[in-house]
């Protein structure tokens, strides 16, 4: 971290706090001693390879979609959260590039714990089920699980 005013990289900081999603500092330059503040963020590289063999950048809030498609009255708060467990998943396979499928399935696993109606929806999508037969051993399946 480089200080704005005279480009120093000593500073100290004179105060952390959560900012939405990101953290905020307040910074102080040891050498000028101006003060400014910085917010940081993570951020990570992840690929995702689709089923037709295309590949695109991973996108959270494409994630988030998974769960309002499948749970229209869903809060966005528990979107974002459901999202996050997902990402965390995805994260822990410490891979740059991770197949559509598997993203999938953390969904799936995460809407079953949510909402059943949801989790069917999502899975007649996912599992392109459209045998109501099959949907219904689906039904069956999870409440009993
Ligand atoms: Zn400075």
């Amino acid at each position: 971290m480089f200080c704005p005013y005279c480009n120093s990289s000593q500073t100290k900081v004179l105060e952390s706090r959560i900012y939405e999603d990101s953290m905020r500092r307040r910074r102080e330059c040891i050498d000028c001693t101006s003060r400014f503040t910085t917010y940081e963020k993570a951020t990570f590289n992840l690929k995702v390879c689709k089923k037709d063999g295309k590949i695109e950048n991973y996108d959270f809030l494409k994630l988030m979609n998974c769960f309002v498609k499948a749970c229209p009255r869903i809060e966005e708060k528990s979107a974002k959260e459901l999202a996050l467990n997902v990402q965390k998943k995805v994260l822990l396979k410490k891979s740059s590039q991770i197949q559509s499928a598997v993203i999938g399935k953390f969904v799936l696993c995460e809407l079953k714990k949510f909402d059943k109606m949801g989790y069917l929806r999502f899975a007649s999508i996912y599992k392109q089920i459209d045998d109501p037969k099959l949907l219904e051993k689906e039904m069956e399946r999870i409440y009993w699980e």
